[in-house]
């Protein structure tokens, strides 16, 4: 989530959060703020189809720089920033104009195949040889097509991103419409990269839709590394899910918000500790459901399906007992 669509205390709140469970957040693409340098280590630089604020030194700062292809609840449309949204601030840092609606082209106009991906990868890794170069793309059905000609092109992290997730900025007409459900185009990754024999040589994440830690441990099971958490983290904010993103004035949390006065309704150490507690929470409960497996890590939950019961493929009184009793019936 960018500078522009939530406020900069949610971004920094987050950042913080990230250094302090040493994992990583992103910039989106409104631009690198000032504010996040201090956890530099912890952000991930992305660069999408505007380029909005994307300039060598933020490249050069990130430990993994993103190249967004494409947006799981809205594939095919880029991304639009209503003229409300652009505050002094916003068209600063996207060097652009007050008011002015700002919309991401779909896709990057010097990209028409995944061998062109290979440019945009060299390019990044000659601003920054040492950082990790991820690949966001959508979940079309050829999504292991993608995933296999992002590895060849050099990106260490092919990162896939469902079609459930979003705020409330991405058009309903869009969301859960076009692009695959995550839990179908993970296994699909997954076994194909198995298949051509570079599983292991290249890190799978997993987006859109996933929104507890019984989703994350489903989504490392059918074959993703690791997962990105959107609204989760906005809704442990307390976000009410009003759908209002997208206006100026309109979150009544003052999360998905430029407008200086709603912006402070956010404090960025409250933030912090809200987004740690939910992450420890989660840990508590991929923990247990560890030790039930006997599993040592959750590494060696990746691609576990076998763990896995398709609870719609039951009758009704055996999908009872097994949601009475979830880990003892192995469905996660
Ligand atoms: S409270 Fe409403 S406007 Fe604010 S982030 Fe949540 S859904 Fe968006």
């Amino acid at each position: 989530m960018s500078f522009g669509s939530v406020a900069l205390s949610v971004i920094v709140g987050r950042a913080r959060a990230a250094r302090r469970l040493n994992t990583l957040t992103c910039t989106g693409e409104g631009g690198y703020p000032q504010e996040l340098v201090p956890y530099a280590d912890n952000v991930i630089t992305q660069v999408a189809t505007g380029l909005f604020g994307v300039r060598e030194e933020t490249i050069q700062y990130a430990p993994v720089v993103e190249l967004k292809y494409a947006q799981g609840a809205k594939p095919g449309l880029g991304g639009h920033l209503l003229g409300d949204k652009v505050t002094s601030a916003v068209a600063a840092l996207r060097e652009t104009v007050v008011g002015n609606a700002l919309f991401s082209p779909f896709p990057f106009h010097s990209v028409y195949s995944v061998e062109d991906n290979k440019k945009h990868i060299d390019w990044v890794k000659e601003m920054n040889p040492r950082a990790l170069v991820s690949v966001k793309v959508s979940t079309p059905t050829d999504v292991d097509m993608v995933a296999v000609g992002s590895y060849h092109a050099g990106a260490h992290i092919i990162h896939f991103d469902g079609s459930y997730g979003g705020t409330g900025a991405a058009p309903d007409i869009a969301k859960k419409n076009i692009a695959m459900p995550i839990e179908y185009a993970i296994p699909k990754v997954h076994r194909f990269l198995t298949e051509e024999g570079v599983r292991d040589q290249v890190c799978l994440i997993a987006s859109g839709g996933i929104r507890n830690a019984m989703d994350v441990a489903k989504a490392i099971a059918l074959g993703a590394d690791g997962v990105v958490i959107g609204t989760a983290e906005l809704v442990a904010l307390e976000c009410i899910r009003c759908g209002n993103c997208e206006s100026g004035r309109g979150c009544a949390r003052g999360i998905a918000t430029t407008d200086a006065e709603l912006g402070c309704m956010v404090d960025e150490a409250w933030a912090e500790q809200r987004i740690v507690n939910m992450y420890t929470a989660w840990r508590k409960q991929w923990c247990e459901l560890l030790r039930q497996y006997g599993l040592r890590s959750i590494r060696e939950l990746v691609g576990r399906s076998d763990l896995l019961v398709h609870l719609d493929y039951l009758e009704e009184e055996e999908r009872a007992r097994y949601k009475s009793s979830p880990v003892e019936h192995r469905v996660l």
